[in-house]
């Protein structure tokens, strides 16, 4: 007999070569399977007769068969499956389906099914082309309703993983429920079967919400519970008591090319303060790009190694490690401080005045000896076996959509560090880059201590930033071009073609086309760089020096590479289809420029011209912006993905901050109640698979 636990080895339907790949998605379980959610869904919900209204529209259309058949083109080495069928007005559909010449015994003639796809037009038929399809005698699954589609990435299609769940579905009706009842009924939250009943085969599209709501409340509970539980973990340890040098850091401060804003001195003197107590610091400083984290993150490390300790400073990718590196360098070049800068590709070591490469090995010794003061590298720096001689302060700069998994396992990890010192951790200071909106910040790290700069430098240029209409389009490309005449740099980014989790083949193409049609037709007198994720990580970092060393004018890229590089002298940024993004997002990617002396501009082509991207135009503010986000498109966004398996779409029904607040009194209480969860061993067991796969990213 099966149940949710029975290995999916044991399911009749699965063959071997699909075990494979499920377990490839970390999916072993008839429950593994179970929890496996869409990440979208097709709206076929509209079943409705042929109609010259719908063309253009993704709709469900059902009809008798009247032919079927395979044409083979030799030539192109291609079979068109084609079919037509008549609806009950007589209308005709041509649906055509390429290569697939097995679909064809779906149709015998005179039988009657429902298709769902885009309605086109061809000659005097209605057109579908690789449309879902099923038999009318079924129930919808495929068709006529709200369809999930699942990331077909490792070779399953969404059709086959709707069969399987279908099937096993009814097994979730004795499954445990991981969220306790009386949380679930203060809550109006759906238990788990009805949860999983909608989210992969809705109703209608307000019970998907509800069970979306329930899973992103659940996720939520989980995340709170874990950063409740690392918090104690926090307290009970000890730390070294690192004193406040007055006179030091005055020293510092007025020796700097510039005063210090006043959000800067108040988060200084409060992690100085924290650096003073006997329990590790972890604290969040939270501000936006150009707000000077770094003088910050400066200040403690002077008074961290002036007072004898080690501090270490992560960033997220090399290229970001390196410009730390040398920032900090420049920063401290009046001290007597050896600085070195370790990851896997770079071993250099900074003393005074001269950069020297050393090997790798050798820089561990001078690590572990102490002879370095302050290490710059990623974050596998503190996750490798790399020991110090007396590690008293990690910094985190995130410089990316901060992902909560990994800032819980961060903090874990430096739980974990050898320090080099006996009975102590280091104290933790953790920036972002994306602003994070006020309210959202306190509910959510409401546990933890936060310190922001909401105020930026006084000698910022605003960006000058315009929506652009495609029929301003080339009004643009000639400023560009007046731009690029005096040597200035520029910008164009272009969105993912499909929501989704990550960049797919069809974003490179993407992103081709377009650097090819900027190349030949707009600019052919220009140099043009192409950036995207499936470059490897030598080819992108060779596309952005050669963009910084001015080998390119203008570079074009996808979204998700993440271009956290310097460039002072790009002036101007084009985001295409910037509908398509959130307010957040358009903010991030437009901190790219602004960071030299040179006005810098902002362009959004968009042919929607959606009201909701004026506030770009007006502000430069990046936590209006992002309070403003928060409340057109709720928190979730905030998140990034929480965990592997749990898509955006979910964290978009955290609706709102409440939910979040609800989420941690509801954690908080819990703990209390029963700090070890002794008597939740449903949740003990979440929580612990949740560490686990955290630790696993
Ligand atoms: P972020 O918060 O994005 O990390 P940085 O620390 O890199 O910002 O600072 C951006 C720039 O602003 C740097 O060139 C830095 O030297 C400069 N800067 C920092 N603080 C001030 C200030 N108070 N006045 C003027 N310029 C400043
Ligand atoms: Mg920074």
């Amino acid at each position: 007999m099966l149940d949710i636990n029975t290995s999916i080895k044991s399911v009749p339907r699965i063959t071997p070569k699909y075990i494979r790949v499920l377990e490839k998605l970390g999916l072993f379980t008839v429950k593994d399977l179970l929890l496996y959610l869409p990440f979208r869904y097709d709206d076929f919900s509209k079943i409705v007769p042929l109609s010259k209204d719908f063309v253009g529209q993704a709709i469900t259309t059902s009809g008798k068969i009247i032919k079927a058949k395979n044409n083979r083109l030799f030539r192109r080495k291609m079979t068109i499956t084609e079919i037509i069928i008549e609806d009950e007005n007589g209308e005709k559909l041509k649906a055509v389906w390429f290569n697939q010449p097995y679909i064809l015994e779906n149709f015998p003639v005179g039988s009657t099914a429902r298709f769902s796809g885009k309605l086109g037009t061809a000659g005097k038929y209605f057109s579908m082309s690789n449309p879902a399809f099923e038999k009318s005698t079924r129930d919808a699954t495929n068709t006529g309703c709200l369809v999930p589609i699942y990331s077909e990435a490792s070779g399953i299609t969404s059709k086959w993983i709707r069969w399987q769940i279908k099937t096993l579905l009814p097994l979730a009706k004795n499954m445990p429920d991981i969220l306790p009842e009386e949380i679930r009924k203060k809550y109006n939250l759906s238990d788990i079967y009805t949860t999983l009943s909608q989210i992969h085969f809705p109703d209608n599209a307000e019970k998907l919400v509800r069970a979306q709501k329930r899973i992103a409340f659940q996720e939520m509970f989980l995340v709170q519970l874990k950063t409740l539980e690392i918090k104690k973990e926090f307290e009970e340890k000890n730390s070294n008591k690192i004193r406040f040098d007055e006179k030091l850091i005055k020293n510092f401060v007025s020796n700097l090319p510039f005063k210090l804003t006043n959000a800067q001195r108040k988060a200084s003197f409060e992690i100085l303060k924290d650096l003073e107590r006997s329990h590790p610091m972890n604290r969040l400083l939270n501000g936006d790009v150009g707000s000077g984290k770094t003088i910050v993150a400066a200040i403690s490390a002077l008074q961290t190694i002036s007072a004898g300790y080690q501090t270490a400073i992560m960033a997220p990718t090399e290229v970001l490690a390196r410009q730390h590196f040398e920032s900090f360098c420049e920063i401290f070049k009046n001290y007597d401080f050896n600085i070195a800068l370790l990851t896997s590709s770079y071993k250099l070591v900074y003393q005074k005045n001269k950069n020297k490469l050393v090997r790798r090995d050798v820089l561990l010794e001078k690590i572990a000896s102490g002879k370095i003061n302050l290490v710059i590298g990623t974050h596998a720096l503190i996750q490798k076996d790399v020991k110090f001689r007396n590690l008293a302060l990690v910094i985190i700069d995130e410089q990316h959509r901060f992902g909560v998994n990994q800032r819980a396992m961060l903090q874990s990890e430096t739980m974990h560090i050898d320090d080099g010192i006996k009975k102590s951790i280091p104290h933790l200071l953790t920036m972002t880059a994306t602003p994070i909106p006020r309210t959202l910040a306190i509910a959510f790290f409401g546990s933890l201590d936060l310190s922001i700069l909401d105020e930026m430098p006084k000698n910022r240029k605003p960006i000058t930033t315009k929506i652009v209409t495609p029929s301003e389009r080339n009004k643009i490309y000639e400023f560009i071009r007046s731009e690029i005449k005096k040597e200035r740099q520029v910008f164009v980014i272009l969105p993912l073609v499909e929501e989704s989790l990550s960049e797919s083949m069809l974003d490179v193409k993407a992103v081709k086309v377009e650097h090819e049609r900027l190349s030949r037709k707009i600019f052919p007198e220009f140099k043009l760089g192409l950036l995207h994720g499936k470059l490897k990580a030598k080819e992108k970092e060779e596309v952005m020096e050669n963009f910084k060393n001015k080998n390119f004018d203008i570079l074009v890229s996808t979204s998700v590479v993440e271009v956290g590089i310097d460039i002072p002298n790009a002036t101007v940024i084009v985001i295409e289809n910037s509908e398509r993004f959130g307010l957040t997002q358009l903010h991030q990617f437009r901190g790219r420029v602004g960071r030299g002396k040179e006005q810098s501009y902002c362009f959004l082509f968009t042919e929607k011209k959606p009201a909701r991207l004026n506030i770009m135009e007006k502000t430069n503010d990046g936590f209006e912006i992002s309070e403003h986000d928060l409340k057109l498109r709720g928190p979730g966004q905030f998140f990034g993905t929480i965990q592997s398996g749990l898509p955006d779409i979910a964290m978009e029904h955290l609706s709102n901050v409440k939910l979040i607040k609800f989420a941690r009194a509801e954690a908080k209480d819990l703990l209390e109640n029963d700090p070890e969860l002794k008597g939740h061993p449903l949740l003990a067991d979440a929580l612990k698979k949740f560490s686990e796969k955290i630790h696993l990213e």
